[in-house]
This record gives C-alpha cells, sequence and structure tokens, in this order.
C-alpha cells in the first residue's frame, strides 16, 4: 500500500524521504511542486529524481467528466479506484477561486430536496481524496484556490475525523497554506459535532442548512432532524460562536409554498437575531420530478426584504452554474441515468 502524500506533513514527508536514502530538502521540492504549483505528474518535477515518489500516492482519483457553465463555474465528476463517484465544483468570483468539495460518497441525512440523498450513503471519503478535489479543480483550471467550502456531496461532520484533517492540512502553510478564515464546513446540524468542532481550535466559518424555522416543518425536509431539535442547534453554535468567534451562518433552501412563507420568515428572524447570524437564501433548484418547487427571484427577494426589516443579515445566494448540474448532487445523478440508459 502506497502512503498518502497529501496526508503527510512536512515532517513526515522529509523522514519519508530519509527512510529512502535521499536528502531531507526533496521533500521540500516534492511540496513546492504539488501545494504551490499544483503539478502532481512526477514526470514534470524537472528537479526531482525519479523514484522519488515511490510508495506515495498523490491522486489516486481521476476526472471522469467535466462541465463548465457559461458563468465560469466548472464541475468535475471524479472516479477513485473503487470506481465510487463524487463531484466537485469551483466556484470563481474576482480574485477569488472557491472550491466546493464533497466528504462523502452520497449522504445519509435524507433531506427531501437534494439529489445526492436519493442513494443513501455509500462510504465516507479519505482525507486525501477530500483534498484531491482541490488539487484537481487547480490543475482543471489553472486557477489557485482561495477559498474551501465543504457544501458538496455527503455530510462533513458524519465524516468527522477525515473532514478535521482535511482542513488541516488545508490550513497547514507547509502544505495548502489557506488562511482558516477562507475555509466554510456546512452541516445539517448534528449538535454533538458542532459542540467537539468548537474544541479543535479551528477559525472555519460554519454553515448550518437550518431550512425551516420550527422542528415539525424540518423533520419533513431534514430526515436526519428526527434526534435533534432546533434549539440543541441553536445552542451548539452559540457554543462554536463563543468559542471561535467566528459568525455562524444559515443555510437556508427556499422552497415555494414550503418554507418561504411569511409565518417562516418571522421564525427565521427570531432565530436569527439570537445567533446573530448570516443568512443565505438559496432558492430550491430542481434536479427531478418532485413535489417541491422553486419560488421566483421576486419571492425570494420578498423573503429576503422581510428578513432585512427584521434585522437580519441576509443575501439571496445566485444559484450559479445551473447549466453545470451544480447543485449537490446533481451532476452524479445525470451521469448515472446516462449510463444506464
Ligand atoms: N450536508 C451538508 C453539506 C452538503 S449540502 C449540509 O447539509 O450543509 C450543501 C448545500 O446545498 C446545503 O445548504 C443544501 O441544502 C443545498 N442543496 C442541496 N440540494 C439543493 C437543491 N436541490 N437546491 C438548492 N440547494 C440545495
Amino acid at each position: 500500500m502506497n502512503r498518502p502524500l497529501l496526508e503527510m506533513t512536512l515532517d513526515e514527508l522529509r523522514a519519508a524521504m530519509t527512510d529512502k536514502g535521499l536528502p531531507g530538502y526533496r521533500a521540500e521540492q516534492l511540496a513546492d511542486w504539488v501545494y504551490r504549483k499544483g503539478v502532481t505528474d512526477p514526470a514534470a518535477m524537472s528537479n526531482l529524481p525519479a523514484g522519488v515518489l515511490e510508495g506515495l500516492d498523490i491522486l489516486t482519483s481521476h476526472i471522469v467528466e467535466r462541465t463548465d457553465s457559461p458563468d465560469g463555474v466548472t464541475k468535475l465528476l471524479l472516479e477513485m479506484p473503487d470506481n465510487e463517484r463524487v463531484e466537485t465544483v469551483l466556484i470563481p468570483a474576482g480574485n477569488r477561486a472557491t472550491a466546493c468539495v464533497s466528504t462523502q460518497v452520497g449522504c445519509a441525512m435524507g433531506c427531501a430536496f437534494c439529489a445526492t440523498a436519493r442513494d443513501g450513503l455509500r462510504r465516507n471519503l479519505r482525507t486525501e481524496e477530500i483534498l484531491q478535489q482541490v488539487l484537481h479543480l487547480r490543475q482543471a483550471t489553472g486557477r489557485e484556490i482561495t477559498n474551501v467550502v465543504f457544501m458538496g456531496m455527503g455530510e462533513p461532520l458524519a465524516n468527522y475525523d477525515a473532514t478535521v484533517a482535511a482542513v488541516r492540512a488545508l490550513i497547514d502553510p507547509e502544505r495548502f497554506g489557506l488562511s482558516a478564515r477562507r475555509i466554510t464546513v456546512s452541516t445539517i446540524g448534528l449538535p454533538g459535532k458542532i459542540r467537539r468542532l468548537a474544541k479543535e481550535g479551528l477559525p472555519v466559518t460554519l454553515a448550518i442548512s437550518l431550512h425551516a424555522p420550527n422542528d415539525a416543518l424540518r423533520r419533513r425536509l431534514v430526515p436526519a432532524a428526527k434526534g435533534t431539535t432546533i434549539e440543541d442547534i441553536v445552542s451548539a453554535a452559540q457554543t462554536f460562536f463563543r468559542s471561535r468567534k467566528r459568525e455562524v451562518t444559515i443555510e437556508y433552501v427556499l422552497i415555494r409554498d414550503v418554507n418561504d412563507t411569511k409565518l417562516c420568515a418571522e421564525g427565521l428572524i427570531r432565530i436569527a437575531n439570537r445567533l446573530r447570524c448570516n443568512v443565505n437564501l438559496i432558492r430550491y433548484n430542481p434536479s427531478e420530478e418532485g413535489d417541491f418547487r422553486r419560488p421566483s427571484a421576486a419571492a425570494a427577494e420578498s423573503f429576503a426584504a422581510r428578513l432585512r426589516r427584521g434585522g437580519v443579515n441576509v443575501q439571496v445566494r445566485r444559484s450559479r452554474g445551473l447549466d453545470a448540474d451544480a447543485a449537490c448532487g446533481q451532476l452524479r445523478t445525470r451521469s448515472e441515468q446516462k449510463n444506464a440508459s
């Protein structure tokens, strides 16, 4: 079994070089190629002797499909050695290039509106498989990744150890070197795991996918919420906020006539004001025939205006990459349908 280079600190890489009888500085050169230049092909690492990567893996996944949408969003479908597939997305905005990474193949949370949820959880991604997505996106687009959001397929906090290890690699100045402030972990809201994350000392932004202002509606939209309450999530989020001094974001997928009513807005205002958080509204992105409908842009704006009048910091997120099937799980689903037909 080869060792995953992306999971090794520079010190560990140095030790691996020494074990091979190579000078320790080969590790710095290797890290320079991989993390600074984004190069993973040993043949292109001109200053390194052959065999330097023997016993080490960098990329074990490969791109099987790529879609580019007119607004600049690039989405990749990656296949891993066991033939499982996940999506990863690059969203450019000015000087920023945000990688949206997956943490699981499939997802066990079962959200009623989400394409990934349909087939359930197949497996967790390993730390290196999460990190490989960042390298693939960089190589495929030539853009240096400045921000990472854990908002792809899967529930990051249900794959806790790999997610935290991936965050640590991303903020390690000797590896990806990102600022923790440019990393967002998005969760369906697992209170125990949020409290644990608060103790890790990682000043990442926490985004909570709330989607409903009361437990009854929330349990309908988010079956995994059965064992939790919004109250418990709010209290865990407050713990996170206090320990990390990092603002929490609420994600709210707006579904027409389901959770976009005046009553829902009023409930959301109360929660958001208690948390003093930012609210991101995302208009439901229909992925298949279903019971849900997408609200008009005007309806989303008036929901947002109501929140603003209630003193909430709110923005309606643009649904970028709709053409690239950029909503969670949609590229994989479409690709499977194509293969099946
Ligand atoms: N499990 C994590 C991260 C994955 S989902 C979480 O729940 O936060 C990332 C975001 O995409 C979530 O806010 C989710 O609600 C949203 N999303 C999923 N399917 C969607 C759809 N069909 N339309 C719009 N947003 C969707």
